[in-house]
């Protein structure tokens, strides 16, 4: 029989892929709400430990290759049941987005599954400090608790933000806080764990991954094995918020582990490197605050060199 996969791999050898997955265009918006594609979830495993802020899944879905996409897409999920519109009138939910966290060939390499990295939405009373599970996101809960078997409806792919960069010698870094890291976790495979004839990743990937604590690490054992393997190709650094602490003693926040390398990254992003953000919304006005204060010390102009990067596409972000 063969073992189930699941979300880490530490076995380091370049898995064979259908190449027919590289041909084509980037494929967009194959299934739409009204003709959603309904798939079965594999299996749904849980990530984090137990001292983690959050829980979070990483879910397996069967697709049979019917809804193609390349890495950096999105899938938009629709929960069951209805809803009572401002209208008063019954209609479906409305589609929730998630990065999808496998390359285009899936977790068993065959191009017949994809992944994502659900966090459970939670509603914490501001009042009482208690967490009200009347009030728990519909669409994160009903993934997390999904079972071998569920069907689910699926649209998408979306997305043409975090797309790798055609030249496959170009640096990439990645920064992520939480469920941000899915999308990354597409790069890292198809970069390091697959072999694709037209895709030899030849360039440094530098991931930067913010979490609370060590327990809300996701996919670390994975990280660790490539490290271990590609020691100069793979650079990681994590920004542990409630053990770490900053240079100034404060909490160890995603900016202030970034701004310990600033000269090197913007050497890199001089020299053509790709950078990428993918996390929470209020993940970037520290992040932009931090960067502007060192654009500033080197005399440059941050807004100008932001748009001078976004001009040669070279920078990428999408939070939520
Ligand atoms: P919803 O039911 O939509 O509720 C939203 C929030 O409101 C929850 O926090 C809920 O607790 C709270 N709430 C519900 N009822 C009440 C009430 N009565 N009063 C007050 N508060 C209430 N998420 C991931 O986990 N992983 C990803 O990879 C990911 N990728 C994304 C990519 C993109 C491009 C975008 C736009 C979003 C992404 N998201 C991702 C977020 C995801 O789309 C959902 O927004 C998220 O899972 C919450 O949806 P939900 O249906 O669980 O919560």
């Amino acid at each position: 029989a063969t073992k189930a996969s699941t979300a880490v791999t530490t076995d380091m050898s370049k898995r064979t892929v259908p190449t027919k997955l590289e041909e084509g265009e980037m494929p967009l918006n194959t299934y739409s709400n009204k003709a959603p594609f309904k798939a079965k979830v594999r299996s749904v495993e849980k990530i984090t430990g137990p001292k983690a802020t959050g829980e979070t899944c990483h879910i397996i879905i069967e697709t049979e290759g019917k809804i193609p996409f390349w890495e950096g897409q999105s899938y938009g999920v629709i929960p069951p049941g209805t809803k009572i519109n401002s209208k008063g009138k019954e209609v479906p939910h409305g589609t929730r987005l998630y990065s999808i966290a496998s390359s285009r060939y899936g977790d068993d390499f065959d191009g017949q599954t994809a992944s994502l990295c659900v966090r459970r939405a939670v509603y914490v009373d501001p009042e009482t400090g208690k967490e009200d599970p009347a009030k728990k996101g519909l669409c994160s809960n009903f993934l997390c608790d999904a079972t071998p078997g569920t069907e689910i409806s699926m649209t998408g792919p979306t997305g043409k933000v975090l797309l790798l960069p055609a030249d496959a010698n170009a640096p990439l870094i990645c920064v992520a806080t939480g469920t941000g890291i899915a999308p990354f976790r597409s790069f890292w495979r198809r970069c390091f764990i697959e072999n694709v004839p037209s895709y030899k990743f030849t360039g440094l990937f530098w991931l930067f991954m913010g979490v609370a604590n060590s327990d809300a690490k996701l996919y670390d054992e994975e990280l660790q094995a490539i490290a271990k393997a590609y020691p100069g190709q793979f650079r990681l650094d994590y920004a542990l918020s409630r053990e770490q602490n900053n240079r100034k003693g404060g909490k160890m926040y995603i900016q202030d582990k970034v701004e310990e390398y600033a000269d090197e990254i913007f050497d890199l992003l001089d020299n053509g490197a790709h950078m990428y953000f993918c996390g929470l919304k209020g993940m970037m006005p520290g992040i932009q605050d931090m960067l502007e204060r060192v654009a500033k010390e080197k005399g440059l102009n941050y807004e100008e060199w932001v748009e001078g990067l976004k001009h040669k596409n070279q920078w990428h972000v999408e939070v939520y």
